[in-house]
């Protein structure tokens, strides 16, 4: 595996479950890349009928398995997900959207603009309506990542870090060999691409094309509170933020409570490339927006912010699977704002790959050569 990020990590943990040799190298700490620097949450809500949202309901019963596997020690909290609307033709679409979404297999309850505050005390009032959504989740993901590859070194797993993978080392007949670090040279027989961002400069090292970019998201983290957030929130225009295809600024305010106190409030959108400049203009409109919806918000010191860049592909779904332009080469990587979520289904499913069995879900959609190389006939 290269990459102990979340996916790589859970990669990791369920071939070596499966009863795999594995080696996870990574160039930086565990969970150093866009894992460290996400939220942990675990959202069926969000996605539309299709191939994400199977993995998402695939990764959510994976999670409660993994809570119980790992232990507190990952902050898994069933918390449930209210997505909320201000207007009447808002709570509309949101019905629509929650439709569509009950008929493959997700629980969305409709809750009156009047009940909302019974299940947020602290929302602010005149709300058209919203949805409650019991299978979202959170977790905390660095330790959630952390704690998946000591599992699956407790399996056999090796892990190796602070060493860059830069070449794939491919055989006569074009098949991988294995990978070669600024240190080391390791055979391996199957290469499991889970470099998150960098994934498209991992599959260039094995002669493929795979258009990851980085999709730029701040979070801002207020100083401890008393449970004043007690499920994720966020406003109906959420939704169409994340499936937007746009470079341009995005933000729509998700809140979240944690176990420590602080209050996430997340998370913003822009394909800037890896630009880390703070974007005052950008956590101003988090803050504005978290405050309209948690009025109690406007008087709370924010007590840091950080960014991190999704790995978006062009059609917003991960690159999953064997490629079949290398065998050997499978891909792990491309979640964008999803990747904590995904990361178990991915797992597994990397996993029933590489041990022969017909995986769980259709991989089709996944498929990393999906992608026209720009600039070729
Ligand atoms: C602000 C923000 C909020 C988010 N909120 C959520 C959320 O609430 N829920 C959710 O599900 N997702 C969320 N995400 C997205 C989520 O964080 C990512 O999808 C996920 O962390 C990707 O994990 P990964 O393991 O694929 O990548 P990473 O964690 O980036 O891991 C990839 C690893 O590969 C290593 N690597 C790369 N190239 C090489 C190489 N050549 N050699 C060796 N190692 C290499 C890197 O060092 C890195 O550690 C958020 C993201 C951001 C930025």
């Amino acid at each position: 595996m290269v990459g102990a990020g979340v996916v790589g990590a859970a990669c990791a943990y369920y071939a070596a479950r499966a009863g795999l040799a594995v080696a996870v190298v990574d160039r930086g700490p565990v969970a150093g890349g866009t894992t460290g620097a996400g939220e942990g949450n675990l959202l069926v809500s969000d996605k539309e009928p299709g191939p994400e949202l199977d993995l998402a309901l695939l990764s959510t019963r994976l999670w409660r398995e993994l809570a119980e596997d790992l232990g507190e020690a990952v902050e898994y909290e069933p918390k449930g997900g209210v997505v909320v609307a201000s207007t009447a033709a808002g709570h509309e679409a949101l019905r629509a959207f929650a439709a569509g979404q009950r008929a493959v297999g997700v629980i969305a309850e409709e809750v009156p603009g009047e009940r909302l505050r019974e299940l947020e005390p602290h929302l602010a009032p005149g709300l058209a309506g919203g949805f409650h959504y019991p299978q979202d989740a959170q977790v905390q993901p660095a330790l959630a990542a952390a704690h998946l590859l000591r599992a699956a070194r407790r399996m056999g797993a090796e892990l190796i870090t602070g060493e860059t993978v830069t070449a794939v080392d491919l055989g006569p007949d074009g098949a991988v060999r294995g990978v070669r670090t600024d240190r080391r040279r390791l055979a391996a027989p199957a290469v499991v691409n889970a470099a998150g961002t960098w994934g498209g400069e991992l599959a260039a090292l094995a002669g493929v094309h795979l258009p990851v970019m980085p999709r730029r998201g701040f979070v801002l983290v207020t100083e401890p509170l008393p449970r004043v957030v007690r499920h994720k929130v966020y406003a109906a225009d959420y939704v169409a933020n994340v499936a937007s295809g746009s470079a341009g600024l995005e933000t729509s305010a998700v809140i979240e409570g944690t176990p420590g106190g602080p209050v996430l409030i997340g998370a913003s959108r822009e394909r800037v490339g890896f630009d880390r400049t703070l974007s005052q203009e950008v956590l101003r409109r988090l803050a504005g927006q978290a405050a309209e919806l948690f009025p109690v918000l406007a008087d709370v010191t924010v007590l840091r912010a950080y960014r991190g860049f999704r790995p978006y592909l062009p059609d917003h779904l991960p690159a999953i699977g064997a490629d079949p332009r290398v065998p050997g080469l499978h891909h792990a990587c491309g979640h964008e704002g999803a990747g904590i979520g995904l990361a178990p289904a991915t797992g597994l499913l990397i996993a029933e790959q590489l041990t022969g069995k017909q995986p769980e879900l259709d991989l089709g959609p996944f498929r990393a050569d999906r992608f026209p190389v720009v600039g070729t006939a």
